[in-house]
């Protein structure tokens, strides 16, 4: 793992979102983006050499909605940049994490992700993305 590269928080209304998180950080998001196969709307801030990722579902069954019915929103995941998001897989593997996905999926900021079961890694979503080459 190279570095924190982002921080997931799950919102209820991705503009109210942005307006809040542009004053709190001050500075505006950088990207708005929709990832359809994960049924969310994102938005990016760069704080350094982090990013702080908002997500609002787009559809009931997306897991942003289900997490915010059951936990409220706030703080969702947490991302670790990795160079070789197959070897990093593997390696987790075998250090008995639980994968939530067995193959890289397609996630927002041309990335390459894998969600970790929060059940295995001491109650954190944990995602590890690569950038797509
Ligand atoms: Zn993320």
């Amino acid at each position: 793992m190279q570095k924190i590269e982002h921080l997931g928080i799950a919102v209820d209304n991705l503009e109210e979102a942005n307006t809040l998180f542009s004053k709190l950080l001050g500075t505006k998001q950088y990207k708005v983006e929709e990832v359809d196969s994960e049924k969310v709307a994102t938005s990016f801030f760069k704080i350094g050499d982090t990013k702080i990722e908002l997500l609002e579902a787009t559809a009931e069954t997306s897991a942003i909605h289900k997490f915010i019915q059951k936990r409220g929103k706030g703080i969702h995941h947490i991302a670790f940049g990795v160079e070789d998001i197959y070897s990093e897989m593997k390696r987790l593997v075998q250090e008995g994490f639980e994968l939530l996905n067995e193959v890289p999926k397609e996630g927002a900021d041309n990335k390459l992700v894998c969600f970790l079961h929060p059940k295995t890694t001491g109650g954190v979503l944990v995602e590890i993305c690569q950038d797509k080459k």
